[in-house]
């Protein structure tokens, strides 16, 4: 089995999430900065359009296969990966496993600390914020008293990841910064995860869908533009 492999020129690791979750404690403990990024087809998808999206992606120490339809892509090229990893999957591991300052950036207000309580890891700030370039300062003033050495960002994609390119050098405590999206919110419980059958059958879509009928064009996206894209250029 190949270690990396790209779909629509996104670059994959081929890791399982107990794999990922040993790269993510490696890269806590380097001197260097890391960050995770966690693609699933609406990202491949805006990935193939903006070309600064696409080289942040594959800048990254590690990309998870977030998405059943990476899976299925993946399979379809002849490149099979061993699974799929969600990102909400890895950050929760990583806040048991590490005794790491962790700071969570992002998502609405109140939901963050929401969040860092159930959690019961070492988190030592939340903030909630904008992407704005405008917020940067102090986003970046709070994290250089805090010093947290793990980063978790919930601005959604590209937002988050534009984020960390812009302002990873300018935290130098963070040795990992991993965007992901709507975590808080379903460890914070303001958002359910669809029930572990449907995860298994790959259907979390239609879970997502009957929950929060406006993200039809997202899931539109990931279903049915995805699949089309990656046919005709994949
Ligand atoms: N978000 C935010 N500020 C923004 C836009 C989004 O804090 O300007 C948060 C939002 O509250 C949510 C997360 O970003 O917690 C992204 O959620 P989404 O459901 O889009 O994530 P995904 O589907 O990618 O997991």
């Amino acid at each position: 089995m190949q270690k990396e492999i790209k779909i629509l020129k996104v670059r994959f690791d081929n890791v399982t999430l107990q794999e990922a979750l040993h790269r993510a404690l490696e890269f806590t403990k380097s001197n260097s900065q890391h960050y995770i990024c966690t693609p699933n087809p609406e990202i491949v998808l805006a990935a193939h359009k903006n070309h600064k999206f696409l080289s942040i992606l594959n800048r990254s120490s590690l990309n998870i296969p977030d998405g059943a339809g990476i899976i299925w892509a993946a399979k379809r090229q002849k490149t099979p990966l061993k699974s799929r990893v969600t990102g909400v999957d890895l950050m929760k591991k990583i806040c048991k496993e590490s005794k790491k300052r962790i700071f969570l950036l992002g998502a609405e207000e109140g939901i963050a600390e929401d969040a860092a309580k159930k959690l019961k890891a070492n988190i030592v700030g939340t903030h909630s914020g904008s992407p704005k370039v405008e917020d940067e300062k102090e986003i970046i003033e709070k994290l250089n008293r805090l010093k947290p050495e793990i980063l978790f960002i919930a601005y959604g994609a590209p937002a988050q990841e534009l984020w960390i390119a812009r302002n990873l050098k300018k935290i130098p405590s963070v040795k990992l910064a991993m965007g992901v999206g709507g975590s808080f919110d379903f460890i914070a419980g303001k958002t359910k995860r669809a029930p572990k059958w449907m995860q298994k059958l790959s259907i979390e879509w239609l879970y997502r869908l009957i929950k929060e009928p406006r993200r039809i064009k997202r899931i539109l996206n990931a279903t049915v533009r995805f699949p089309i894209t990656f046919l005709k250029k994949g």
